[in-house]
């Protein structure tokens, strides 16, 4: 095996969020540059070499698909010269952005940490240069993969949601055990799936083959009693890919509003439509009551135990290699960075 070489390169990308965040009278908004974020960090190992890059400065609120494609060409352009990247970005988007790479990196082998903050860098309460540095030390350890580090947690990419507005502890790992945690530059790895991140030094190099294109034109749509039938007709219209958050296990209105016909309408003209729950945990299993059989269960895709934060980007992506629905349901239904665990019904009832 090899030897872990004990100076790593590692380039800090900057996006913007609250860790750059200033007061104004209009609020808050990201001011601070790549240049301050690099002056508060004490990394782990003195002998790494640290770079910073901005890649753009925004309130995550602003995110967009077309920008996950921006930062996924800046570590491209890098990947070569560095081994392990860190992504400053705003919280409020930052699961989807974490999931988002994750499908558009892909041959990825090197570690991808995205972290940020809930209170700027010049707050006296700020989280920042923790998360800073505990994200440093997780860049320069053997990891493939795109994680979030936040409050202490290194969290994979593909598993993270945001619970809390304000606390430390903003995230969590939903469906899924954090992969490591850290403190006073300490790492403990998760032993049950740690392994499924350790850099394979017998794998032969991948190269790094970013996803060029991916289709924005999906929708999440959110069951709640009362939703008018006539959003049907706009999506039939205007998109690729829809995403239902159904109640509970899966069920979906079956009488006044007959969920299933519009689903089995929107599958016919070619649209993919993914099944998930509004429920944080547990997964999705859509044939456990009668209200949800009715649903074209060989044409839907089973959102599993997928969360929405993964399922956006990953339809997006899966849209943008194929127009396919079959293909589409395969990409879809296959565990991609442990985004789904197993056959829900194997795992949840
Ligand atoms: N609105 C901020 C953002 O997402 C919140 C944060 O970073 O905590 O950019």
């Amino acid at each position: 095996m090899d030897q872990k070489p004990l100076q790593k390169s590692i380039l800090i990308l900057t996006t913007g969020g609250t860790i750059v965040c200033a007061k104004s009278d209009g609020g808050l908004y990201p001011y601070y540059q790549t240049a301050d974020l690099l002056k508060c960090i004490q990394p782990c190992n003195k002998q790494h070499r640290i770079s910073g890059k901005k890649v753009m400065n925004i309130d995550s609120s602003n995110m967009t698909p077309q920008y996950w494609l921006t930062i996924a060409q800046a570590i491209a352009a890098d990947y070569e010269e560095y081994d392990g990247f860190v992504i400053t970005h705003g919280t409020d988007t930052m699961a989807y952005t974490a999931a988002a790479l994750t499908y558009i990196l892909s041959g990825l082998i090197k570690p991808v940490i995205i972290t940020g903050a809930q209170y700027s860098i010049v707050d006296s309460e700020t989280d920042a240069i923790q998360n800073l540095n505990d994200a440093l030390c997780f860049a320069s350890e053997e990891l493939e993969g795109v994680f979030i580090a936040f409050d202490g947690k290194l969290i994979n990419g593909t598993r993270a949601v945001k619970t809390k507005t304000r606390s430390y502890d903003a995230f969590r790992s939903v469906n899924y055990p954090p992969v490591a945690a850290i403190k006073h530059n300490r790492i403990s790895y998760n032993q049950s799936v740690c392994t499924h991140f350790q850099k394979q030094q017998h794998k032969r190099p991948q190269s790094l083959q970013p996803a060029s294109y991916i289709e924005e034109k999906i929708f999440v749509l959110k069951l709640f009693p009362g939703l008018n039938p006539t959003i049907f007709e706009y999506l039939l219209q205007n998109m690729h890919g829809v995403i239902i958050e159904s109640y509970g296990t899966g069920g979906v209105t079956s009488e006044i509003l007959d969920i299933a016909s519009r689903v089995h309408e929107l599958t016919a003209a070619g649209i993919a439509v993914v099944v998930t729950t509004q429920c944080l945990q547990e997964g999705v299993t859509p044939q456990q009551y009668a209200v949800g059989r009715a649903l074209p269960l060989d044409k839907i895709i089973y959102g599993k135990d997928m969360n929405t934060e993964a399922l956006v980007p990953k339809l997006m992506w899966a849209l943008g290699k194929t127009t396919e629905q079959a293909e589409v349901k395969q990409l879809m239904e296959t565990s991609v960075q442990d985004d789904i665990l197993a056959n829900p019904e194997q795992v949840y009832l």
